[in-house]
């Protein structure tokens, strides 16, 4: 799902560790033991789709490291998805587990399919077969799916159902994000968008800007984009762009995000709001704003898109949206970047959170829940900033991050016996 296809994702993740092993002048063995997955299971599934015929799908999960507990990482439903991209997105999520504090390794799944050309029985199939595939190295205590791209509640109750049906037991710690009938947690589904939301907070007070009347402009608006905007708004910011798969809209005016989210369920896209103008995601990079976030996929700030960047800060809701040449260039225009393996760690703290209650068969209130989250992204921004600022030499907040975790993978795959350099 990479928007420039000369831009490949695990080269850019393995650069990043690369980056910091050099950074943190630690051994280079360092990075060879982490530059790939220690598993990626690539499966033939066949469907039986309603014209009779069969497809078969490819389906993908990369195990990337578990050395600080078990597997986590979501599954994506998307067209072009590839066995490359799957591998950086299970690097980048051992990275965030460490930022967020959460005790868990990183993983990532997908199927190369396209969704929206499904019927729902179809995508049920083709998510239970899923999982029929997967089932032998995924569990509660292994690695531990959630949803992602194009996949939701729904299709991990079909996953997990399909995983107690093979286990005979109903272990529902196997995959979080699931609905709230089936072990999931309050919260769980806007979790990312309220996480980027305090990690927004923290850095506009770190530049000294009020959030009230603040500019925002956000490219995606799916599970992601569409709860960040909307709490933001909450907060008094005005969202003045958002742009989707079909199309942008644009009002300097700022746009209003509950007539938005209802359009959007009713067209399935943002293209043509009523009050606004159009707008492409290269118009919308290049916005005059304070917030930039995108929340769609990877490599879309790229180093020509950084160049016309004008907002003060960018928040990255995607996995992966900005190469390392873009950084460079924004790090030069002074723009505070927080990394996706900080600010869109919501999900997977709150994850983290359906994970305990599951295998306490103990569940908490929605306020106990938003009161940890809104204090673990606050603590890892606190933390990563002062980093930033106290390190040796000037380092950006992304740097910071990788530093950070590396430092303590290091350390526990000593401690572990995993590596004795
Ligand atoms: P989603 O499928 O719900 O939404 C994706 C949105 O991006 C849609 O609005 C789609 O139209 C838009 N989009 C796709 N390609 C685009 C393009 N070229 N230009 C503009 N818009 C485009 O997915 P999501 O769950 O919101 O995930 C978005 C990003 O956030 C992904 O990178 C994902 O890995 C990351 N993420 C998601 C979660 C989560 O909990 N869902 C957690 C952490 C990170």
């Amino acid at each position: 799902m990479n928007s420039d296809t000369n831009i490949n994702s695990y080269h850019v993740a393995q650069q990043h560790i690369k980056h910091a092993v050099d950074q943190l002048g630690l051994p280079q063995d360092v990075y060879e033991y982490l530059k790939a997955p220690m598993r990626m299971v690539e499966a033939a599934i066949p469907v039986e789709m309603d014209n009779g015929k069969i497809s078969v799908f490819i389906g993908y999960r990369s195990q990337h490291n578990n050395v600080m507990g078990p597997y986590k990482g979501g599954i994506r439903f998307s067209p072009d998805v590839n066995a490359d991209e799957v591998k950086a997105l299970s690097i980048w999520m051992t990275f965030k587990c460490v930022v967020a504090r959460v005790p868990f390794g990183g993983a990532k799944g997908a199927v190369a399919c396209d969704p929206t050309k499904m019927s729902l029985r179809e995508l049920e199939t083709l998510s239970r077969r899923y999982m029929g595939r997967m089932a032998p190295i995924l569990g509660s205590k292994k690695d531990i799916p959630a949803p992602d791209i194009n996949t939701n509640a729904q299709v991990m109750a079909w996953m997990a159902d399909e995983y107690c049906n093979i286990q005979q037991n109903n272990d529902f710690g196997v995959i979080t994000g699931k609905p709230l009938e089936m072990g999931g947690c309050v919260g769980r589904e806007t979790a990312t968008g309220k996480g980027l939301m305090y990690a927004t907070r923290e850095a506009a007070k770190a530049r000294g800007i009020l959030l009230q009347n603040s500019t925002v402009a956000i490219q995606g608006f799916g599970n992601v984009g569409s709860s960040v905007a909307r709490f933001l708004e909450e907060q008094g910011c005005k969202i003045i762009a958002v742009t989707d798969i079909d199309g942008g809209v644009y009002n300097p005016e700022g746009l209003n995000i509950v007539g938005l989210l209802q359009y959007h369920c009713e067209t399935g896209s943002v293209k043509d709001f009523p009050g606004s103008s159009a707008i492409d995601n290269r118009e919308l990079f290049a916005l005059e704003c304070d917030i930039l976030i995108p929340a769609a996929v990877e490599n879309q700030i790229t180093g020509e898109v950084a160049r016309h960047i004008k907002a003060k800060i960018i928040v990255e809701g995607a996995n992966g949206p900005t190469i390392p040449e873009a950084d460079e260039i924004l790090t030069g225009k002074n723009v505070l970047l927080v990394p996706d393996i900080l600010a869109n760690s919501g999900g997977a703290i709150v994850s983290y959170f359906e994970w305990v209650q599951n295998n306490y068969s103990f569940y908490w209130t929605e306020n106990e829940i938003q009161k940890q989250l809104e204090q673990k992204i606050v603590e890892a921004f606190k933390y990563l900033n002062s980093y930033c600022t106290s390190y040796t030499c000037a380092i950006t907040m992304r740097e910071a991050a990788y530093i950070y975790a590396l430092q303590r993978l290091y350390d526990t795959m000593k401690v572990r016996g995993w590596m004795h350099v």
